[in-house]
């Protein structure tokens, strides 16, 4: 299972994401590609109510050191909670969700 694709600072380290072509911790240029292993916790949810139905947007904190805006799927979208540990999969679309790990 692999989750996004990020950058780490090749000077300090510093995770990166979305991509970027300066670290704006220290203003690096040299920044390598990473991938990261999908696994991360819920840092806010929300339950977005639409015409076409609920669903559910998630800041996620990866593992790997950064936040991203994605979805957690395959339970009720308000019944996600934030510390849950989530792992990222492809969806039939090949968009990448979150399901409770
Ligand atoms: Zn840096």
């Amino acid at each position: 299972m692999t989750g996004p694709d990020y950058q780490r600072c090749e000077q300090c380290g510093t995770a990166i994401f979305p991509r970027r072509v300066l670290c704006p911790v220290c203003g690096e240029r040299r920044l390598a590609d990473a991938t990261s292993a999908g696994r991360g916790i819920v840092y806010s949810t929300t339950a977005v109510h639409a015409r076409e139905g609920t669903h559910n947007v998630a800041l996620v904190d990866l593992d790997e050191g950064f936040r991203m805006m994605s979805a957690v799927a395959g339970l009720d979208p308000g019944a996600v909670r934030i510390g849950m540990v989530v792992q990222a999969r492809a969806d039939d679309e090949d968009r990448l969700v979150f399901h409770a790990a």
